[in-house]
C-alpha cells in the first residue's frame, strides 16, 4: 500500500479520485486504494492530470470512478468502474510506462523476478530487496524457521 502521506497529497490535488461505496456510490472521504509502492506516486499523479485533461477537452465534469490502482504482473493496473471514452487509453499508457519505473523509489527500473514474484525495481532497490528476502528457508523437524 502506498504511504498514507502520499495518498493524502494525491487526494488533496485530485478530490475526484475519492474511494466510493460500491453500493451507494457515496464518497468515503479518502483516496481510492493504491496497492502499489511509493515509487509510482509520480506516475499516478501524471495519470490523474491526463484523465482531467480528457474531461477538459470534452468540456464535461469529471465523473470517473476508480475502483483501485494496483500492481499486477509488474505493471500498474487502474481498475475503473466509470469513465468516458478515452480514459482507457490513458490508463493503458500508464500501465506500459510503469513497467520501467521502480515501484520502490521511482527511478528508472525494469521487471525483475523476485523469487517468483514479478516487480519493477531499479538496480539499487533490486539489490536491497534481494538481500532482504532469503532465497531458501530451512525448517527444523518441528517446523520452526532456522
Ligand atoms: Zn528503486
Amino acid at each position: 500500500m502506498m504511504n498514507p502521506d502520499l495518498q493524502d497529497k494525491l487526494f488533496e490535488r485530485f478530490p475526484w479520485a475519492e474511494a466510493k461505496d460500491p453500493n451507494t456510490g457515496k464518497g468515503l472521504g479518502y483516496l481510492t486504494p493504491c496497492w502499489c509502492g511509493d515509487g509510482w506516486f509520480q506516475l499516478i499523479w501524471n495519470m490523474f492530470e491526463e484523465i482531467e485533461n480528457v474531461y477538459k477537452a470534452k468540456e464535461v465534469p469529471i465523473d470517473v470512478v476508480i475502483w483501485e490502482i494496483k500492481e499486477k504482473y509488474a505493471s500498474m493496473q487502474t481498475v475503473l468502474c466509470k469513465g468516458v471514452a478515452g480514459i482507457h487509453d490513458v490508463t493503458e499508457k500508464y500501465e506500459r510506462l510503469s513497467e520501467e519505473v521502480c515501484e520502490s523509489c521511482g527511478s528508472q527500473g525494469r521487471v525483475r523476478d523476485m523469487f517468483g514474484w514479478l516487480t519493477v525495481y531499479c538496480d539499487t532497490c533490486f539489490e536491497t530487496e534481494s538481500a532482504k528476502k532469503p532465497k531458501f528457508r530451512y525448517f527444523d523437524a518441528n517446523g520452526n524457521l532456522l
